[in-house]
């Protein structure tokens, strides 16, 4: 265990399996490595931030490939190593054996994988971080958020982002084929990541009328008030 929450989902085909995220420590891929068995399998990041792409060096097998956004390539080169170091000084010990895979097929629109009798289509959707991804499978109606969707709220980094990611998530809450909405941390009941990710957003960029739950975990309550400033122009926030 890494010590923070997040949801990877293996996915699996007739043909191939594909791996949304590596989560955040080689150790965190160990179940889903077994469960894989000798199924061969496409690895995506959903964007680059460390919790989401820290553990691929887990796997016992490699995969067919790895995919991400090419802006998610080229944060290999940047923040992700400089992220490393900064962690590897804050926790001695954790993080020394970590090796870092930097993905090998990179896209900058859109995507899909054929996994044999199921599609993921995999679509840019900047926001939350200029690499974010989401994943679509049409014959389910399941979209993927990574981190461009969470409850109880998301963390905003750019507010220069904010305009393009909400109307981003409406044109896909607009579709009715979409049923399940699957973030990478939060709620994964029907679509209510999506929606209050939305409802969120737009309360940010507009009255300011929040509906959030009365208790909100100290993150939250944290990452609430950065947005805030965000967007009044203040300091940018960390990640
Ligand atoms: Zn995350």
């Amino acid at each position: 265990m890494s010590g923070v929450s997040v949801r990877g989902a293996l996915i699996i085909g007739e043909r191939f399996a594909a791996v949304w995220d590596s989560l955040a420590h080689p150790s965190d891929v160990a179940a889903v490595s077994s469960m894989l068995a000798d199924k061969p399998f496409h690895l995506i990041y959903s964007h680059a931030d460390w919790d989401h792409c820290w553990g691929t060096a887990g796997f016992t097998r490699a995969p067919v490939d790895i995919v991400a956004h090419a802006e998610c390539r080229r944060r290999f080169d940047d923040d992700v190593p400089e992220t490393l170091n900064r962690m590897r000084l804050e926790q001695l010990g954790r993080w020394d054996a970590l090796r870092l895979v930097p993905p090998n097929l990179s896209f900058s629109k859109s995507l899909t994988l054929d996994l044999g009798g199921l599609s993921l289509e995999l679509h840019h959707l900047p926001g939350h971080t200029r690499d974010c991804i989401v994943g679509w499978i049409p014959e389910w109606g399941l979209l993927l958020g990574g981190d461009t969707f969470e409850t109880p709220l998301p963390v905003v980094n750019d507010a220069e982002l904010l305009d393009d990611w909400l109307a981003a998530l409406e044109t896909w809450a607009e579709r009715d084929d979409l049923v399940q909405t699957i973030p990478s941390h939060g709620s994964y009941e029907g679509r209510a990541a999506l929606d209050r990710t939305i409802a969120y957003l737009r309360a940010l960029t507009g009255d300011r009328r929040f509906d959030l739950p009365a208790e909100l975990a100290s993150f939250y309550a944290e990452t609430h008030q950065k947005n805030l400033q965000l967007v009044a122009g203040g300091p940018e926030a960390d990640e």
